[in-house]
């Protein structure tokens, strides 16, 4: 038999079909989670002008250490209408305009106030305290560069550059559908051989923080005439992605019908554990993932090829799931010819992170892995990583 397609290999078939969807206006308040579709510049200097970093009093450095004469305030959102003369200080709220003739701020804390004065018995710096204009960006610089997610940081960023509307990425449209006869969705009763239906929920949650808005139906049974209507409905999304029937039984048949319906397969199996007959195919635009139904496997499919593709379709820099380093809790074995992604949870031991594999580690065993924050990655091979060891680990998602 031919060797498996490695981990890697089947990431950038994935990669290499899969396009930039098109830019949409998006406006600022419904921008957050969103990919930038083009650089966000500043409309303005930022801040647009030089201003008070603490609540205190404007001065002319070179008049200090000094008594000096209250000339007026400057407060935020009112700025003092008239020039700081030498001898005179002006009261000044953090963000108030520092007035003209005015180059330090002195800090409430450091002034004793009598009056209409101030005493001051120390000298200070030109621009001590004084925000300069363009400080933090200058009118026409890149705020938030294309191809980065909207963080609640970069939206703030956005909106303090006077940005109203944006071009983001749209986002995917994913259809999720599972298959299998044997699938009853929680509420009902089972009767002899069913199970309940866990693939569906827990995909569209583990893909919608990827920006993807999503579609789903009831699960469809393993029959060759209901799954042709319900993958060809998959097949308008951007990404169709199906759990079950891609391995060899009598019964998967999603591979066949999806052939039937024009699917180009991409591969199908690939050398990692869980989650081997995972298949990837295009059918035009769309991009269609068959994960196996186990949920384990399935969840991993998602980690791996899934949301790199979703990441990539939104122009993200950065696709393919990040490692981190951690160390082994205790010893585990090699798999030969597969990556095994094993479910652990994670907790910081000093300056490292200790990675402990929960027990039951077998792919329908989705309680035990719902212990889990982490996916350890151990190597194929023949060997046994010792405890202590260090590894490598993607965090899954825990909200
Ligand atoms: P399959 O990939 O169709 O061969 O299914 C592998 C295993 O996963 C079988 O034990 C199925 O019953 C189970 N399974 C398949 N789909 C689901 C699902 N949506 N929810 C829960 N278990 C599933
Ligand atoms: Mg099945």
């Amino acid at each position: 038999m031919a060797a498996l397609l490695t981990l890697e290999e089947a990431q950038e078939r994935v990669l290499r079909r899969t396009r930039l969807l098109p830019p949409e206006s998006v406006p600022i308040g419904e921008a957050g989670g969103r990919v930038a579709a083009e650089d966000v510049r500043a409309r303005v200097d930022l801040p647009s002008f030089a201003s008070s970093a603490m609540d205190g009093f404007a001065v002319r450095a070179s008049d200090l250490p000094a008594t000096l004469r209250i000339a007026g305030e400057s407060a935020a959102g009112r700025p003092y209408e008239g020039r700081l003369e030498t001898g005179d200080a002006v009261s000044i709220s953090t963000g108030a305009v520092v007035p003209e003739g005015a180059d330090a701020v002195v800090p409430i804390e450091r002034v004793v106030c009598s009056d209409n004065k101030i005493e001051i018995s120390y000298p200070t710096e030109p621009g001590a305290y004084v925000r300069p204009r363009g400080g933090d960006l200058a009118a026409g610089d890149v705020a938030v560069p294309a191809g980065s997610r909207l963080t609640p940081a970069r939206l703030a960023a956005a909106a303090a550059c006077g940005i109203a509307e944006l071009a983001c990425r749209r986002r995917p449209r994913v259809a999720v559908l599972a298959t299998g006869s044997e699938l009853v969705l929680p509420g009902a009763a089972l009767r002899p051989g069913q199970i309940y239906e866990t693939n569906t929920l827990m995909l569209r949650s583990a893909l919608v923080g990827t920006g993807a808005e999503i579609v789903s139906g009831p699960p469809v049974a393993d029959d060759e005439a209901a799954l042709r209507d319900a993958l060809e409905r998959g097949l308008a999304a951007d990404v169709l992605v199906t759990s079950g029937g891609v391995s060899v039984g009598e019964h998967d048949l999603v591979r066949a019908v999806e052939r039937d319906l024009g699917v180009e397969e991409l591969f199908w199996r690939v050398s990692i554990k869980p989650g081997k007959p995972v298949s990837f195919g295009v059918r035009g635009e769309t991009l269609v993932f068959g994960l196996p139904g186990n949920p384990v496997s399935a969840l991993v499919g998602a980690e791996l090829f899934v949301k790199p593709a979703l990441r990539a379709l939104q122009g993200l820099a950065e696709v393919l799931p990040r490692y981190e380093t951690g160390r082994l809790a205790k010893a585990l074995r090699q798999t030969e010819e597969r990556d095994e992604f094993v479910r652990a949870q994670s907790r910081v031991d000093g300056d490292a992170v200790v990675l402990d594999p929960v027990d039951g580690q077998e792919s329908h065993m989705i309680v035990r892995s719902a212990a889990a924050d982490a996916l350890v990655h151990i190597p194929r091979g023949n060997g046994e990583l010792a405890a202590g060891s260090t590894v490598e680990w993607l965090r899954l998602d825990v909200v």
